[in-house]
C-alpha cells in the first residue's frame, strides 16, 4: 500500500498525467451533486485538481417541475436527467462523471416508504458488496485522495443517500485492502447557525421570490451542530457555475435569486460557501478551508 500518487505519466501513449489532486464524489441522484457540492467541485477542476463524480441512479422516479416536461417518466426521465447531468458538469468544469456499475444499473428507489422501494432493480434492494466493487473499481483506477458522500442517515433519509452512504463507505475499505487508501472522507454538511441564519434572510426575501412558501431548517439535508464541522470551503467565487449547475437540473430545480425549491415548491438557501465533517481522520486545521489540507500531493494549493 501506498500513500503517494504514482508518478505522472510521460506523456507518451496518449494518456493524460494524472493530476495530482484527486477527488471523488459519490451521490446518489443527478442534481444531489450540484446542490450539495457545486461550489466545490467547480473550485476544484478550476485549480487543476481531477474531479470524479460517481452518481448512483438516473432518478427516474424524481418528480417534474415544469409542466411542459411532466410527460417524462421512468426510463425517459432518466435518459433526460443524464442530459442535464451532463449540462450541469459543463457548468462546473467536470470531465469525469460516471454511474454506478454503468448507466442504468441501479435504479431510483424513490422516497422512503414507497412500493418502488421492493422493486429488485432499485438501489435499495441492492447488494452493498456488491455495488461498493463497482465503486471500488473507480477508486483503484483514480486513486482519489479524497472522498465526499451523505452521512449514514443520507442527509435527509432518502434511500438512495442512505445506500449512496452505505456503498461509498465500504468501497472505501475495499479500495484499501486492494492497495489505495483514501485519506480523507467527508459528508457533507451543512452548519445549524448558517442554516438558521440563512432561513432567516428566506423570509425576509420570499414574498420578492417565484416560490409561495418557505422550507424549514429540518428539511436541509446533513444540518449538524456548528461544532462538527472540520471543513468550510468558499465557493463564492463559483457562486454562479454552482447556480447554472442547479439550472441545468431544470426537471428538479428551480433557481431564483439565492434561493431555490425543489419539486414541492417550498424554498431553501442556495449555500455558495459548502461545509464537510472530515469524519476517519484528524482535521489539518480547524475549520480546514481545502479538503486536500494536510496532504502531501506533490503539489503547492
Ligand atoms: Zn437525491
Amino acid at each position: 500500500m501506498t500513500d503517494l500518487p504514482s508518478p505522472a505519466p510521460a506523456g507518451h501513449g496518449g494518456t493524460p498525467p494524472r493530476a495530482a489532486r484527486r477527488l471523488l464524489l459519490v451521490h446518489a441522484h443527478p442534481d444531489d451533486e450540484s446542490i450539495n457540492n457545486g461550489a466545490t467541485m467547480a473550485k476544484y477542476a478550476a485549480e487543476g485538481a481531477q474531479v470524479t463524480l460517481v452518481t448512483c441512479t438516473l432518478g427516474e422516479r424524481g418528480e417534474v417541475i415544469p409542466p411542459e416536461l411532466r410527460h417524462l417518466s421512468g426510463a425517459g426521465l432518466g435518459e433526460h436527467r443524464l442530459g442535464e447531468l451532463a449540462a450541469a458538469m459543463r457548468e462546473l468544469g467536470v470531465a469525469d462523471v460516471r454511474l454506478l456499475g454503468g448507466t442504468g444499473r441501479y435504479a431510483d428507489s424513490g422516497m422512503m416508504g414507497l412500493a418502488d422501494n421492493d422493486d429488485p432493480a432499485s438501489l435499495w434492494q441492492a447488494d452493498v458488496d456488491d455495488a461498493a466493487r463497482a465503486l471500488t473499481d473507480v477508486i483503484l483506477e483514480v486513486r482519489p485522495q479524497v472522498l465526499v458522500t451523505y452521512d449514514p442517515h443520507g442527509g435527509y433519509g432518502h434511500p438512495d443517500h442512505i445506500q449512496a452512504h452505505r456503498i461509498a463507505m465500504r468501497a472505501v475499505d475495499l479500495a484499501a485492502r486492494a492497495g489505495w487508501r483514501i485519506r480523507k472522507v467527508y459528508w457533507n454538511r451543512v452548519p445549524r447557525t448558517v442554516a438558521e441564519e440563512a432561513f432567516a434572510r428566506l423570509r425576509v426575501d420570499l414574498p420578492a421570490l417565484p416560490f409561495t412558501e418557505s422550507a424549514a431548517v429540518e428539511d436541509v439535508p446533513g444540518v449538524v451542530d456548528d461544532e462538527r464541522i472540520t471543513t468550510v470551503i468558499d465557493g463564492t467565487a463559483h457562486a454562479a457555475a454552482k447556480a447554472a449547475a442547479m439550472r441545468a437540473h431544470a426537471t428538479q430545480i428551480e433557481v431564483a435569486d439565492r434561493y431555490f425549491a425543489l419539486s414541492n415548491d417550498l424554498a431553501q438557501p442556495l449555500f455558495t460557501t459548502e461545509y464537510y465533517e472530515l469524519v476517519d481522520a484528524t482535521p489539518a486545521a480547524r475549520p480546514e478551508s481545502d479538503l486536500f489540507a494536510g496532504l502531501d500531493t506533490g503539489e503547492t494549493a
